[in-house]
Formats: C-alpha cells, structure tokens, sequence
C-alpha cells in the first residue's frame, strides 16, 4: 500500500500517554505523575474575574505577563525565556529548530519517552546510552557522541535520581552542541541547574506548570537559556501557542510560591512515607527527588501488579521497556490515596501467594 507519510513516521509508534480516566471516575490515578493537590487559590481567582470578552483578540505572542512573571520568581531576565504549550512544546522546539538527517541526538536511557518521540519525528540521528545500574552521568559516552541536542532530565523519570550540577557543569563545557536540562520535576528536589545556564550559552534548562504548580491541565512550560540560544525557538513557534487564559492563570500560579513550596513540601514527606511502607513490603525503592518512585516488586511480578491494581481502580505506571520490566512507577498521591494502594498492593501481592 502506497502511504502518505514520510517513512520515519511509517516506522515510529507514537508516544503512548498514560492512560486518562473519565474525570468523575472513583480511579486512583498514580501513573502520569500529576500533582495530587488543587492549583493554587488564586488560580481560581483568576478564572472567576477573567475578562472574557478579550477573548476575541489573539493572545499575546510571548506571554510577557507570564515571562515577567517568572523573571521575578527565578530572578532571570524575561527575554531569556521562552513559554510553550506545556514543556512538551519547549522540547520540540529545539528538535525542530537544530535537527537535521545529519546530526546527532544523544541522551541516557531510561528517561522520558518523549525524547524518543521527537527525535523519530524528524529526520535525525537518534543515539541513546544506558544508564548503569546506581544512574551515574555516562559524561563521557555523552561527550563521545557530542551530539547537536543532549537530552539530561534532572531529577530523571522514571528513576527519580537527580544528576549532580558538577556533572551537569562538566558536560556544558566539553559539548558543543545544545545541552537540555529537563527540570519538570525540579520543584520537588534539593537543587536546580539555573546557575548553568547563567555560565554557559549552550545550556536551555526546561521547567513546567504542570508538576509542581497543579496544572497539567493548562499546558504550559517554559526554556530558560541565554537569548542567543533562544532567538532560533523563537523563529520556529507558533505565534499564538500560549492562550490568554493559561497565561493569566500561569502568572497567578508562579507568582504564588508560597502555595506550591507548601504543596511541595506535603508530597516531599509523603513519598519518604510511602518509601518506608513499599520498603516494609519487601520492595526495593529508588531514592527519589521527584513526585514518584520507581520500584521493583519482591517477587517478579510488576506486570501482574499493574494489572491488579488496575482492576481494584489504581493506575500506575508499567513500562514494557528493556531494563523497566520488572519496575513501576507509582505517583505520590494524597496521604489517603497512599494508603488506599499500599493496602492494595498487600491484598494483590496476598492474592497470589
Ligand atoms: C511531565 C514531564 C514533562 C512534560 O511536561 P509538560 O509541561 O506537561 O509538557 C517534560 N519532561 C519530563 C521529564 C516530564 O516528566
């Protein structure tokens, strides 16, 4: 059969988000790393007094109510940032703006999914390297490849390790193309790699709404990196790829540190909790400065976890991956939905005994 596509995208698969239960639904929803807590009060302000007849004009092309907003934050200048439809898009957009079927994109494995994505997408060298088992920086296979995008998260998913800033610094500095930082999760750990960007005109660090802030639902990230580095995302975006609305609500929600630390704080002590209890149960748990932990089952059976879990109405997160089979994923939840799964897992780990 004759095919409309270009034979990279005949080939790939498609990125395969968790799975999006109905909003009403009773489900336990553990597995895509959302933040269990409502958006900030002031969110809620913002939506309750919005000026809806603006509505009818376009949104303005680089959300500068929202920049400046996280220029104060972060104490960064707001033209070394760039917003996006979630980070997702920020992602994309250095893909799009610095691939081509000659270059080089490199990143440790495993890490986020989409990285993979992105790059089958275009017409691009993929180069991945394994982790070793304690999730040391592979620095020097990473410079070996010296790709034009390395790929680092940091705190990584799904291991939740965090990549010392010293190793982060020594890799600025021995690679010549682009160096992302992906910090979705950084609200939920001890360090941040913003002083790197600050050194080193070819790092982008890459932070998001949607973890730390409660807002997955508004789609909205930004790329903080020196304006040099920026001026080619900024060429390829969308005009209009930020809404007035998410931009309004965005700038409330940063603006509201307090609330989130807070938030932060309660997800922090609970996965040290939920640590301690899969502990109990035998599981062997990575040390985590994310809002997840990665896990492997006393028995080899995560597979078979998932889907018990899955019927008693809990989702968590099970990668059919080399090196991922016999782990999960779990999200830190409330402290009663914690409860609820670890309760569960007692009854389906008893279930087959
Ligand atoms: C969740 C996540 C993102 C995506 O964030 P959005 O802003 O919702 O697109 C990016 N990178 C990593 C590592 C993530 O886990």
């Amino acid at each position: 059969m004759i095919s409309f596509f270009r034979p990279e995208i005949d080939v790939m698969t498609g990125y395969i988000p968790g799975e999006q239960p109905k909003r009403d639904s009773k489900i336990i929803k553990l597995n895509s790393n959302e933040n269990p807590y409502p958006p900030s009060p002031k969110v809620k302000d913002v939506l309750h007094n919005f000026d809806w007849e603006w509505l009818r004009r376009y949104p303005d092309s680089s959300a500068t109510e929202f920049r400046h907003a996280v220029s104060e934050v972060l104490d960064i200048p707001a033209n070394w940032i760039i917003v996006g439809n979630g980070s997702d898009e920020v992602l994309n957009l250095v893909i799009r703006a610095c691939t081509d079927s000659g270059r080089k994109v490199v990143y440790p494995m495993p890490t986020y999914v989409l990285y993979r994505t992105l790059v089958e997408i275009q017409p691009a060298q993929r180069v991945e390297i394994d982790y070793s088992q304690d999730y040391k920086l592979p620095i020097e296979e990473l410079v070996k490849v010296n790709g034009a995008i390395t790929f680092i998260a940091t705190p990584n998913s799904p291991s939740g390790h965090i990549v010392p800033i010293e190793d982060l610094r020594e890799l600025a500095s021995r690679l010549s193309g682009v160096l992302v930082i992906d910090e979705a999760y950084v609200d939920f750990a001890t360090d941040d790699a913003l002083s790197l960007v600050k050194e080193f005109d070819n790092v982008i660090s890459i932070r998001t709404l949607s973890k730390g802030y409660s807002l997955a639902g508004i789609r909205l990230g930004f790329g903080i990196a020196n304006p040099k580095l920026l001026q080619g995302l900024y060429k390829i975006k969308d005009s209009y790829n930020i809404d007035a609305i998410a931009c309004a609500i965005g700038t409330a929600a940063i603006r509201d540190q307090s609330y989130k630390k807070n938030n932060a704080n309660k997800v922090k002590a609970s996965r040290e909790k939920l640590a301690i209890a899969l502990e109990e149960l035998g599981f062997k748990v990575w040390k985590s400065q994310t809002n997840f932990l990665l896990v492997k089952p006393p028995f080899d059976n995560a597979e078979y976890l998932y889907s018990n879990l899955k019927e008693k109405g809990i989702l968590i997160r099970y990668f059919k991956q080399e090196g991922l089979e016999d782990k999960l994923r779990i999200s830190i939840g409330t402290e009663e939905e914690n409860k609820v799964l670890v309760a569960a897992l007692i009854r389906a780990m008893n279930e087959i005994l």
